[in-house]
């Protein structure tokens, strides 16, 4: 079978060639699937039966499967995909008062890096996603919102995953989102947990989108307990790299901290962290922790956080508490979880 989702305009004019049909018809089914972005063949009304029965029997639209859907009490929706080989990942869909839409999307089944308080990564990593699968979850939720004449306007690949560990699928399917689903740049945001050469990479791509990196912690001890990967990328090569970005691009980094009670929210980590980021073109945005099962650490309190946020303005670091999404329905940032099949 033929995943439409996954051809280019020319290999779809190729292909419809190939079946002996005129040229517009090509340019027609790409209207289908990306300016009215119908969910089934039966819709495309405008080609013949004949065609519309072959593309059926040929062609499938996209490869994800979808297991369950569920809905939270705050509007958060978190669907569960099955791949072609069986692996299954998440994605959710956020809707904002000001009417922003947000698709957060995975970019592995699994992951390999093995933060201690998130869900994803106490499940191990199974395998990379394809450009195509990443870029279906968003596609998915774009189909469904227009459908309610309503329309996505934000994607995050931030759901299962280090997008970076996946750097050219990733990086694919952004360009995907921008090109085909007419999402803006500067509407797409790219979160890592700060594999080092892939952000310096990133910064040469000549992109506007955002840039978010996870932190969590100001000093290496610290950071190294809850984040295995800074064993390898100590918080001066990443800063480093953080620099370079930021003069490369001229744009802001966004840092992540996921405030764990009496540990990462304390007034002496505020100082540090403060220090650190001191002069950086940056903002750092506070995610009290979400509960998962193999971390025994619990959200912080309000009051600890407006304290944290206080102490870095003294250091001229902008900050803001996230509201956290979809905890209800295991939805939340490192909540994102299933069985994971792993390899071989
Ligand atoms: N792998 C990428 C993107 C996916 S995780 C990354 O780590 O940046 C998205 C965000 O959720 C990251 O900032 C991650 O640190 C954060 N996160 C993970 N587990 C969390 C938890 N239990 N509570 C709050 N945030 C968490
Ligand atoms: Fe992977 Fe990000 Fe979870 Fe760390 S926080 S295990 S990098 S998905």
């Amino acid at each position: 079978m033929i995943n439409l989702y996954e051809l280019t305009q020319e290999e779809l004019t190729n292909l419809l060639a190939e079946w002996g049909e005129p040229k517009f018809r090509a340019k027609q089914i790409w209207e289908w699937l990306y300016d009215k972005r119908v969910a089934s063949f039966e819709s495309m009304t405008s080609l013949p039966k004949g065609l519309r029965e072959r593309l059926e029997g040929e062609t499938t639209l996209g490869r994800l499967s979808l297991v369950t859907e569920q809905t939270s009490s705050d509007g958060t929706v978190k669907r569960l995909y099955r791949l072609p080989d069986g692996q299954l990942i998440e994605s959710v869909l956020m809707a904002y008062e000001d009417d922003r839409r947000t698709a957060c999307i995975s970019t592995q089944a699994g992951c390999a890096m093995g933060c201690v308080f998130c869900a994803t990564g106490q499940m191990g990593f199974a395998r990379h996603l394809s450009a195509d699968e990443i870029f279906e979850q968003a596609l998915l939720f774009a189909r469904d919102l227009e459908k309610a004449n309503d329309r996505l306007s934000n994607v995050v690949l931030m759901g299962m995953g280090e997008p970076f560990h996946n750097y050219d699928a990733s990086l694919k399917a952004i360009r995907r989102l921008m090109d085909e689903l007419g999402i803006g740049a500067r509407h797409i945001t790219v979160s890592t947990v700060g594999l080092v050469p892939q952000i310096r990479q990133f910064a040469e791509e000549g992109l506007q989108v955002k840039l978010a990196i996870s932190l969590h912690a100001a000093t290496d001890e610290e950071r190294s307990e809850l984040l295995p990967v800074n064993k390898r990328w100590k918080l001066k090569d990443l800063l480093d790299a953080c620099r370079y970005y930021i003069e490369t691009t001229g744009r802001r980094i966004t840092f992540e901290w996921a405030a764990i009670a009496g540990e990462n929210d304390t007034p002496d980590e505020a100082h540090k962290l403060g220090a650190l980021l001191k002069g950086l073109m940056c903002h750092v945005n506070i995610i009290p922790l979400n509960p998962t099962g193999g971390f025994g650490g619990g959200p912080s309190a309000i009051e600890a956080v407006n304290e944290f946020i206080a102490i870095l303005a003294e250091y001229g670091v902008s900050a803001t508490v996230r509201v956290r999404r979809g905890i209800d329905i295991d939805a939340g940032c490192g909540q994102l979880k299933s069985k994971a099949l792993k390899p071989g």
